[in-house]
Formats: C-alpha cells, structure tokens, sequence
C-alpha cells in the first residue's frame, strides 16, 4: 500500500490512522523532516491549531513542509488542519507576543471557532461534491463540527466541495483538500480514498 503520513505532534492521530488503513494505505506517523520525505501523502489531523503551529517549529517542520506542499505533496487538513493549510487565519492567537502561523498552501481565509460557543459541537449529513476522479460525487458523509473554523474567503482556483448555512466547510485546491469538520470521527473515509489514490499516483510519478 501507499504510504501516507499523519502529522503526529498533536491531535486526533490514531483515528486517521485507522481510516487509513481502512482505504489499503499505510499510515506513517509524522514527527520530523526525513518521515516527512518518506511519504506520498500526509493528513494534517484536527486538535488544537496553536499548539500544533507551536510544535512545528519546535521539530523544524514548517518549512519543510511548505516545500513538500510546494512540490504537490497531497495533503488533507482537517479542523485544526485545515486552520494549518490555509494562506490566512482571519483571527490567529498571540502566544507570548507571537501570532499564530499557518502553513499555508491553500488560498483561503478561515476562521477559528467559528461556529459559536452555544453549539461547539454538533453532527450532520453534508453533501460532498466530487473531486478528481478519485472523490466521486455527490456524495453523502456524516461531519462531526468540534469547535470548527469556518471558511470566510475562497480564493481563485479553490473549489467550495460543501457548505453549512452558506459557509464553505470543504474546499479543494488541486492536490489540496481541507474540511471544518472530522471525517474519521464518524468513521467517514471518502476523503481518505481520495488521499490514497492521488498519493498513489504521486509514487508512480517519483517511480517514473
Ligand atoms: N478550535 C481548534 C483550533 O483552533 C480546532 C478544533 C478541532 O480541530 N477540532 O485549532
């Protein structure tokens, strides 16, 4: 199977992992720059965004991994990872006199917590466009919003694959694809499908 990484510093890891091998992948827990290389894929999991920035200059990650996004690593972020995968947070935490930095890739402006206090989770069936031949769509799949960012500004060339009252909460860009939302909570793995196949693809490309 293809080797997909999981970014391993913080978050919900294990159930990535587990969606992973579901799809016939091989999930490669992340934490430095030569597991990173090692990779045809990574998902950057959901958590907690200022603690997983933090933790990426503390390994030395950020700028490899803005090279390897650079380079058309497909990468899937979501929650928190998608927060990472986005050009500009709209509303980014101050640790220590230090905004918060994302990694950017993703042409998009999103915002933390975006779905208020009073419903910091909750579940529903969303409609997922397709994506490349790899995410067949429409598509149905149970999202789980655990105090999720929102999407407030697509960029040029950004697909919106799902909305909730009008917001985008999926989007894709090429080999990027980011959702407010966790899939791998309710067990979904659509998103996880499309992520081994387009990893594969990139390792027959290295092969070549
Ligand atoms: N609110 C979190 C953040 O800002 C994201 C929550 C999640 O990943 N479930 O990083």
């Amino acid at each position: 199977g293809v080797r997909v990484g999981v970014l391993a510093l913080q978050g919900d890891v294990r159930e990535h992992a587990e969606a992973l091998r579901a799809v016939g992948a091989v999930p490669v827990p992340v934490r430095r720059a030569s597991e990173l290389a090692s990779v045809d894929g990574l998902i950057l999991p959901g958590g907690e965004s200022t603690a997983i920035a933090h933790l990426l200059r503390v390994f030395e990650l950020m700028e490899p991994l803005r090279a390897a996004i650079a380079d058309g690593l497909p990468v899937l972020g979501t929650c928190a990872g998608m927060i990472l995968l986005s050009d500009t947070i709209a509303d980014p935490a101050v640790v220590r006199g230090r905004e918060q930095e994302s990694i950017g890739g993703l042409g998009v402006t999103v915002r933390r917590n975006a779905f208020g206090r009073q419903v910091d989770s909750f579940e529903q069936d969303l409609e997922l466009a397709a994506w490349g031949a790899s995410l067949p769509g429409p598509s149905s799949v149970r999202a789980v919003f655990i105090r999720a960012p929102r999407i407030e500004e697509v960029g040029e060339g950004v697909s919106v694959l799902a909305t909730v009252d009008g917001h985008p909460v999926a989007v894709a860009q090429g080999h990027l694809v980011a959702t407010s939302f966790h899939p791998e909570s309710a067990g979904e793995t659509a998103l996880h499908s499309w992520l081994a196949a387009a990893a594969g693809e990139r390792a027959a490309g290295r092969v070549a």
